[in-house]
């Protein structure tokens, strides 16, 4: 980390949702003599994508760096009340550990095949199972139009409003300042970041910035003068229930994006698509369950022919649009001390233990140490060379 500096910050983190939150975490644990802010401009995360997630937390992924997020990230997520105990208080994040599933079309297999061997290699509790595996296991199942699917049972879900809270409460107690406020203009001089004010015009001198502004880091982009390809990407959670019981399921995903998992008495899930005009847009589209949702669910399980969606949750994911993987780590050659943390494209709160370490990791020691996260650095944008998952979206 810089030295020999009259700014009033090392650190200024704008955005204060799960990836601002565990850097400042990291940070402030890994050395407590690190100053840190963390900007937030909606306490109260009216429109953050924290707490409108999921909370899926998977190990199936294709890219080396994603399975490896993930095998830091869910250990943590697993001893959270512990780590995130302020005054002996252990917050419940909720976690159930229910697993993970992953089905394919026969034309995916072997697309399939090659990320459980890797997912398998890095550690990753994976099994494969056949169709008829498959049917032994999930009977309630439609399994005949089904190639494969790999289970892994460590992983599971999470409540992610708990771990927001959770991970907000650790920072604040460990010494990271929160300032309830935008942060509107950031001046660059001589090719670093010098200063982010706010809104109100009060300056912060920093020795770095992390933009981890989630579906808004374009905006906060945009102030240094960087184009990064993530745009704001509406997506639906549906809440639904089902008069007929289906036994108890895993997190189920498949390859034309139905993705769900239980919740309480019913189910929590949707059917995002890429075919979704970009913007900041949180209108709720109540036909899009019955047009969407539903067939999807009804084609996999017939239980939810009857069906009901109990409610619609609007929510962004900062897609990037390049690759649909996040961009981590410095502007590389232009303002070095400018971090980007964003462009998660709906795989975030997962990372977000993982992502907060490395960026710990690179402002503190300069360089990763326990994770390589190069590949998913700045450089491949510039390149224009896409870095994307294998047959997971
Ligand atoms: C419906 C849905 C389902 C999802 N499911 C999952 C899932 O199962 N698993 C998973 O891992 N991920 C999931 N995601 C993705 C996940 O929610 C995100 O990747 C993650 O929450 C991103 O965290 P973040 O901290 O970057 O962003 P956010 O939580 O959006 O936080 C960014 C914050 O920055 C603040 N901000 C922005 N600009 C400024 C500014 N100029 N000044 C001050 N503050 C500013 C905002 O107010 C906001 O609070 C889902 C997302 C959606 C929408």
């Amino acid at each position: 980390m810089p030295t020999a500096t009259t700014a009033a910050y090392d650190v200024v983190i704008i955005g204060g949702g799960a990836i601002g939150m565990a850097t400042a975490y990291y940070l402030r644990s890994n050395d407590p003599g690190c100053r840190v802010a963390v900007v937030e401009r909606d306490p109260a995360y009216t429109l953050a994508s924290t707490p409108r997630a999921s909370g899926g937390v998977r190990r199936l992924f294709a890219r080396p760096e994603n399975i490896l997020l993930s095998n830091f990230s869910i250990p943590v997520f697993e001893r959270f009340g512990e780590l995130m105990a302020v005054d002996g208080e252990c917050p419940d994040i909720g976690f159930r550990r229910n697993g993970y599933l992953f089905i394919v079309p026969p034309a995916g297999v072997e697309t399939l095949r090659r990320n459980f061997e890797r997912q398998a290699s890095l550690g990753a509790n994976v099994a494969w199972l056949d169709p008829p595996a498959l049917r032994q296991r999930f009977p309630s199942m439609r399994v005949d139009d089904l190639g494969a699917a790999v289970h892994s049972p460590d992983d599971g879900w999470l409540d992610p409003y708990a771990t927001l809270m959770a991970l907000r409460r650790k920072a604040r107690a460990l010494g990271a300042e929160l300032i309830a406020a935008e942060a509107a203009t950031i001046t660059v001089r001589d090719r670093l970041v010098r200063e982010v004010a706010l809104a109100d015009g009060t300056p912060l001198r920093t020795n770095f910035v992390v933009n981890a502004a989630g579906a808004w880091a374009p905006l906060v982009c945009a102030m240094v003068g960087m184009r990064a390809p993530i745009t704001p990407l509406r997506r639906f959670e549906h809440y639904f229930e089902c008069e007929e019981p289906i036994e108890p399921l895993p997190y189920v995903k498949d390859v034309n994006r139905l993705a769900f998992r239980p919740e309480g008495r019913g189910y929590s899930g949707g059917v995002p698509t890429l075919h979704e005009p970009r913007g900041y847009n949180f209108e709720a589209d109540h036909g899009y369950f019955e047009a969407a949702v539903w067939p999807a669910l009804a084609h996999r399980f017939r239980q939810f022919e009857r069906t009901k969606c109990k409610a619609t949750l609007p929510g962004l994911y900062d897609q990037n649009d390049l690759d649909g993987n996040p961009i981590i780590g410095p502007w590389t050659g232009t303002c070095e001390n400018f971090l980007m943390a964003a462009g998660f494209s709906g795989h975030g709160l997962m990372h977000a233990p993982a992502t907060g370490r490395a960026l710990a990791e690179l402002i503190l020691r300069g360089r990763y140490e326990t994770i390589d996260l190069t590949r998913l650095g700045w450089a491949r944008i510039e390149r224009g060379e896409p870095y994307a998952e294998a047959g997971i979206i």
